[in-house]
């Protein structure tokens, strides 16, 4: 199998679930137990928690552990949107965020909230004279994620944090693409959210984190109990967390030479498939974007059906994001773009991983080449 689908989900590296299996298996005791037993777990979450503040250059007491990064997305709009709408009801956010960013939305405006979606040039990055422009003086929140799921692409975030900070609006990111990935600082970025998730980093599938900035006032999305500060009720889920704190020290130690890695064969890959494969392009910007992520658009096919016959040569790709899998609803993010539609549905994602290896590229630029020339002979809209 060559898996080429890491935006949707990582292997957990070896270290990380060497540092769980103590927490799954012997050492299970609930951290707000006072016997000695359940004390030692109450200091790994102190450790993990120290580990990724190091990670956002934040402090320990602004992370709160959630279930993911649906979770942390949710909790920040739902929540910000409650405590601060005697101030207004107007919250900023892009078209091309996640259905947890976007989805949640939709819900707001039932509520009564207004929402403003700004787009992104045909690069895919958002237009911040546009996003200037939205802003009102019921503005609450403005939530733009730091890099993008489909398409790779970097968002302006340190300049969003300026303009945000400037009118004095709360500056939410879902960096859950970008936490591990490329390096991210809530301070001088002047970000007052953040959200992250274990499982995109070669950590545990659920569990998350919402960064708070100290001061903020953020009230809880689950009630119950005194965890987290009293701001996120339930168990902690100890193995995850200790997961989690052991893939950010990986992903942080990493970093350097990982991206430089990952942008080589990236970049390989975009330039021989635009070389071998006619009517091809690459969708969104060449420069600012995730190491590990290449999007293309091929005319005259079905992404879905590359996706399948791929699937059937033992190669995991995406036609868009795992949530809209399944469906033949163009993606939003491509339409936001400005693609037509038959080009959008041309599209396929890769994302490379930390085990990636070069003959695993070849091999998938070689399949690429292939299966896109049989689907043009079948198609009757393709003609040489
Ligand atoms: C995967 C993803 C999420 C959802 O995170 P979960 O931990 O799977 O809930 C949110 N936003 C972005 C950008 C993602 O890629």
């Amino acid at each position: 199998m060559i898996y080429l689908d890491n935006a949707a989900t990582t292997r957990m590296s070896d270290g990380v679930l060497e540092a769980m299996l103590p927490y799954l298996k012997e050492k299970y005791g609930n951290p707000s137990s006072i016997y000695e037993f359940s004390m030692q777990n109450k200091k790994v979450l102190v450790e993990a928690r120290e580990e990724i503040a190091r990670a956002l250059s934040c402090e320990p007491s602004e992370i709160y552990f959630t279930s993911g990064g649906s979770e942390a997305d949710n909790w920040a709009l739902c929540k910000i949107a409650e405590e601060y709408k005697d101030k207004g009801r107007h919250i900023i956010t892009s078209k091309i965020e996640h259905h947890a960013i976007l989805h949640t939305c939709k819900w707001l405006e039932k509520q009564g909230y207004e929402i403003t979606y700004v787009g992104v040039d045909e690069q895919g990055i958002v237009k911040l004279e546009e996003l200037k422009r939205a802003i009102r003086p019921d503005t609450i929140l403005i939530s733009i994620m730091a890099a993008n799921n489909e398409i790779g692409t970097l968002q302006p975030i340190e300049e969003i944090g300026a303009i945000a900070k400037a009118q004095g609006i709360y500056f939410h990111t879902d960096a859950v693409q970008a936490f591990g990935h490329i390096p991210l600082d809530v301070k001088r970025m002047q970000i007052d959210l953040l959200s992250a998730s274990a499982h995109k980093l070669n950590g545990p599938k659920g569990i998350g984190f919402l960064y708070v900035k100290n001061g903020i006032r953020l009230p809880s999305l689950i009630h119950g109990g005194g965890q987290e500060r009293g701001r996120r009720a339930g168990t902690e889920n100890v193995p995850g967390i200790v997961g989690f704190g052991q893939a950010v020290k990986e992903a942080m130690a990493a970093m350097q030479e990982r991206t430089a890695k990952e942008q080589e064969l990236r970049d390989y890959f975009m330039n021989e498939v635009l070389t071998r494969v006619p009517y091809a392009r690459v969708n969104g910007s060449r420069m600012k974007r995730l190491p590990n992520n290449v999007n293309f658009s091929f005319q005259f096919i079905e992404g879905e059906s590359l996706l399948i016959m791929l699937d059937m040569q033992g190669i995991c790709a995406s036609s868009g994001s795992a949530c809209t899998a399944g469906s033949l609803d163009p993606s939003h993010v491509l339409m936001a773009l400005g693609l037509p539609e038959e080009v959008a549905n041309g599209s396929i994602r890769f994302t490379l991983g930390q085990d990636t290896t070069k003959e695993e590229i070849d091999v998938t630029i070689e399949k690429v080449a292939e299966l896109v020339r049989k689907l043009r002979e079948m198609s009757p809209f393709f003609q040489e």
